[in-house]
């Protein structure tokens, strides 16, 4: 069970506009804020908001909001934001881009260690992905019943015939992330 007095403090980042594209990797390396928070929201929450700040920039180049981050000792290792278009790759989903990143950050293909933050819940292949990181907590927000394999169009993580296990949380900032999907859809019509 994931110890719920584990602190998180607030990332110490500057806001998503102000990061250039070559700047990138160099932010994920910063070290954060290790002072728990005075704010009220939880650490998920928070973890959560940069999530979203990572969906925003999927949103300002055109693609399917959907931001995540990978969480290791109270610090974020990797970023990712839907990048499908942009990459012309099928498999730059946001969770797919920040374990990519989270795996060269920490120098080992198994993130046992990690926790990832996700505003959407999971595909089928990020779920796999995630499991194959063998990461330890999953924290996501509005639930997918199109395409989520969480539990809604069908079950990857912790399918009953595997082996590794996901602790769970889901609903952080839901309305959150909804909205901002519900936002780029409208548009596109
Ligand atoms: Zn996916």
């Amino acid at each position: 069970m994931h110890s719920s007095a584990r602190i998180f403090p607030r990332p110490n980042l500057p806001p998503a506009q102000s990061l250039r594209a070559d700047t990138y990797n160099m932010y994920c390396l910063m070290p954060t804020d290790e002072r728990p928070t005075t704010n009220d929201a939880s650490p998920d929450e928070l973890w959560m908001e940069e999530a979203l700040r990572c969906a925003q920039r999927a949103l300002e180049i055109g693609e399917v909001p959907v931001g995540a981050v990978v969480v290791r000792s109270g610090q974020i290792v990797g970023r990712g934001w839907n990048r499908n278009i942009t990459d012309s790759d099928s498999t730059a989903h946001a969770e797919i881009v920040a374990l990519r990143q989270a795996g060269a950050t920490v120098g080992n293909h198994r993130l046992s260690d990690c926790d990832l933050f996700v505003t959407i819940e999971p595909c089928a292949m990020c779920s796999g992905a995630m499991v194959h990181a063998r990461i330890k907590r999953l924290v996501y927000g509005s639930d997918d019943p199109k395409a989520g394999a969480v539990h809604s169009m069908m079950q990857v993580v912790n399918h009953p015939q595997l082996n590794h296990k996901i602790e769970v949380r889901c609903g952080v900032s839901a309305g959150r992330s909804a909205e901002l999907l519900q936002t780029f859809f409208k548009n596109r019509r």
